[in-house]
Order: C-alpha cells, then sequence, then structure tokens
C-alpha cells in the first residue's frame, strides 16, 4: 500500500503542474489581447493629435480668408477716402479704416497663437511616433516570448500526459476508481499526508486509532472530515 500511496502522490504532483500549465496558457491569449490594446491606445494618442492639428489649420487659413477680405475693404475704404466730400463723411470712412484694423491686428493675433499651437502639436506628433515605435517593439518582444512560453508549456503538458498515462497503469484499478472519486469530489488535493494527527487538506485532528493504522499502511484510509486520501507522511 505505500508504494501505490507513493503513486498516487506523485499522480497528483503530476496533476498540480498540469493545472498551473493550464491556467498560465488560459491567460495567454487575455495578455495578448492587453498588448495589443496598449499599442493601439498609443495609434490612437497619434490620431488624436493629428485631427487637433488639421481642426487648427482649418480655423487658420478662415483666418487667413477674413483677414484677406479685410484688406480688400480696407483698400476699398482708402479709395472712398480721396472721393469724399465732407468732414462728416471723411471722419466715417477713417472710422471704417480704423475698425478694420483692429479686426485685422486680432486676426493677426490669433493666426500667431494658432501656428505656436499646431508647431507644439507637430513636435508632440513627432515624440508620440517615436514612443510608438519603442512601444511597438517591446511589444512584439513580449508578444514572442509568450508565444515561445506557450510552445514550451504545451511540450511540457504533453509530457506530462505521458506520464501519467504510464505511472497510473502501476496502480490497482479500484484504488484509481476511488482516487478518481475523491478528486472529481474535491476538485483538488485529493490525497494529504497526516503528520501529527493532523490531516494537511483540511487542517482537522484525525482519531487516535486511525491515526495509528495509517502508520501501518496496510489499507486505503480517507479523512473523517474532508474524505480526501489520506497517508501517513509529512506534507
Ligand atoms: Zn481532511
Amino acid at each position: 500500500m505505500r508504494e501505490q500511496i507513493g503513486i498516487l502522490v506523485q499522480l497528483q504532483e503530476i496533476e498540480i503542474e498540469t493545472n498551473r500549465i493550464k491556467s498560465a496558457l488560459a491567460g495567454v491569449s487575455g495578455k495578448i489581447g492587453g498588448l495589443d490594446a496598449e499599442l493601439s491606445n498609443a495609434g490612437q494618442e497619434i490620431e488624436k493629435e493629428k485631427s487637433l492639428i488639421d481642426e487648427l489649420r482649418k480655423k487658420y487659413r478662415s483666418c487667413e480668408s477674413d483677414y484677406q477680405a479685410n484688406l480688400s475693404l480696407y483698400n476699398k475704404s482708402q479709395e472712398r477716402l480721396s472721393a469724399v466730400k465732407t468732414n462728416k463723411e471723411y471722419q466715417s470712412v477713417l472710422k471704417e479704416i480704423d475698425d478694420i484694423k483692429v479686426k485685422n491686428s486680432r486676426i493677426e493675433e490669433e493666426m500667431l497663437k494658432d501656428l505656436d499651437v499646431i508647431e507644439t502639436a507637430e513636435k508632440e506628433v513627432s515624440r508620440l511616433k517615436k514612443e510608438f515605435l519603442s512601444i511597438e517593439e517591446r511589444i512584439n518582444r513580449e508578444k514572442e516570448f509568450l508565444i515561445n512560453e506557450t510552445e514550451q508549456d504545451k511540450t511540457n503538458l504533453a509530457a506530462l500526459d505521458e506520464k501519467w498515462g504510464s505511472i497510473s497503469k502501476n496502480v490497482s484499478p479500484e484504488l484509481m476508481q476511488k482516487f478518481n472519486m475523491v478528486r472529481e469530489l474535491i476538485r483538488g488535493i485529493a490525497i494529504a499526508p497526516v503528520a501529527d494527527s493532523i490531516c494537511s487538506g483540511c487542517n482537522m485532528n484525525i482519531p487516535p486509532q486511525m491515526y495509528n493504522e495509517l502508520q501501518r499502511f496496510d489499507s486505503i484510509k480517507f479523512c473523517p472530515h474532508c474524505q480526501r486520501i489520506i497517508y501517513w507522511g509529512k506534507a
């Protein structure tokens, strides 16, 4: 029985390792999705900045055409100035000319500000583009690493499966059936060592009589509290 228990413990270890690998594999597609999202966010940052520049350029062009329109009004007013007959008319045209000048100097100021903002945004775009390239490089490296790791995990899983197959042949069919029953029931560690009368599966005390019997390794025993297969030994 001691040998049979030893094999179950090995099977248990194979199962733990198999589950660890399977959960790592299950996380891989999420990790790759996260990396893709990171890169796509970095790309969107660039697009946002570019569309800001487009808007500013549009605004700049519209200022420019307002400026030109005012300029032709200004020239017309200047022409009228030489043809006026009365002082009142003269003053009124002068005022028109002044208003146009004020308007255009405001527009000019606005345009200079826009040029400044455009320049800053263009610098930001080239900074973001550089950043994007380095993010892309890192993400490609991380993806490659994940893919290699996945391949390795799959190879390890196949090896563990094979090991399970060859080891489990040495367990008596009745014991294997009991082991499988407990595995299904517990959905975790199915076989647990008992040291100093305490079941390591549930941390509860085993009755003294049972603890004594365990040390003889002459029959299969179950923890009366958690139903795991138990054996005498250290965890
Ligand atoms: Zn227990």
